[in-house]
């Protein structure tokens, strides 16, 4: 029979942990489906891994892995597929604001043959009004640039073992999974949902962690602002030589003005223009050494008794 993985990252979630366990549990029952569950827990500050820990000994489908600090949700994610057997993976938040029943609708669409099953919100549930402008921009850009509509696209979904094989072979770190399994290609489907309120526990994000998740997004599929800095310097060149013109001729003429406002002006315009292209090119410049020194994207420091030989020898256990 097939094996469903259900991945779930957890960032202080001592709250959830039980609860999210046994409703997927009895749901998995419930439909007769082979299951296991992969808990990550990302360096959490709370007893987030022992709840794990102590939800294993109750039930052996469940493996939890703890990292050695916060590596964020993206990394998690990649443990959890890593670590991971399953025919098929579910990747979900442990908040259960991506309802569980749909599970069980994306694995019977794998069933049929779909090798991506992409869950999309029908609602964005309760954000503030500048989280969703913020939201609708940002994802506006990530939409055009792998010409996809990812607009109500989220980290809820179902891939196929194949998918998550050729996830697992990219040597890139910084990795940005929502637009990636769309990019790997594969047969697709989507299954709609309405995000649902956090039980227990708050959310992780704020609006700067997200704007900085954005940017580094952006950058990672994009040269577009590289070719943004080449058009200022080409588009400057043309003025500056319809003004070097106008400037000489005045000059001949007699008539040139006391240049110094105009000359601090265009100071001012040109060193801000400049510093910012830097910025740009500085940004990638700074991807590029990120990704050179060829660090692992997590370090785990404990796992639970359950996972694989291989996996227990690889960390120390401690527990
Ligand atoms: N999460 C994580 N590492 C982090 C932040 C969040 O693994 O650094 C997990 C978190 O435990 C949850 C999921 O990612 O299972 C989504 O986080 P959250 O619910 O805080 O985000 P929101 O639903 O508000 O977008
Ligand atoms: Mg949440």
């Amino acid at each position: 029979m097939a094996l469903l993985s259900i991945v779930l990252p957890s960032y202080n979630e001592e709250q959830n942990i039980m609860n999210t366990g046994s409703v997927l549990t009895e749901l998995m029952e419930k439909n007769g489906i082979d299951y296991e569950l992969v808990f990550v827990s990302d360096g959490s500050k709370d007893n987030t891994y022992s709840e794990i820990c102590k939800l294993q000994k109750s039930n052996p489908h469940v493996k939890g892995a703890e990292f050695s600090r916060n590596f964020g949700k993206e990394a998690a994610i990649f443990a959890g597929l890593e670590l991971a057997t399953g025919d098929a993976v579910v990747v979900m938040d442990c908040d259960l604001q991506h309802p569980p029943e749909v599970v069980v609708e994306m694995y019977e669409k794998w069933k049929t043959g779909t090798e991506v099953v992409e869950g999309i919100k029908n609602t964005r549930g309760k954000e503030n009004i500048f989280h969703k402008a913020f939201a609708n921009i940002f994802y506006g850009i990530m939409s055009s640039l792998i010409k996809m509509d990812m607009k109500s696209s989220s980290d809820f979904k179902l891939l196929d073992r194949k998918v998550v094989n050729a996830l697992l072979e990219m040597p890139e770190k910084e990795t940005f999974f929502r637009a990636l399994s769309f990019w790997v290609g594969f047969k697709k489907d989507s299954v709609y949902y309405d995000v649902r309120e956090r039980q227990f526990g708050s959310s992780k994000w704020s609006f700067t962690s997200l704007v900085r998740y954005a940017i580094s997004n952006v950058l990672g599929f994009t040269t577009l602002p590289l070719k943004i800095v080449s058009w200022f310097g080409f588009v400057f060149v043309i003025l500056s030589i319809g003004l070097a013109i106008q400037t000489l001729v005045r000059f001949c003429m007699g008539t040139a003005a006391d240049g110094f406002t105009t000359v601090i002006l265009l100071l001012l315009m040109i060193g801000g223009l400049i510093m910012i292209c830097l910025g740009i090119i500085g940004n990638y410049i700074a991807r590029i050494y990120e990704e050179v020194k060829g660090r692992p994207r997590y370090i785990i420091s404990k796992v639970t008794d359950n996972m694989p030989e291989q996996v227990k020898g690889a960390w120390k256990k401690h527990d």
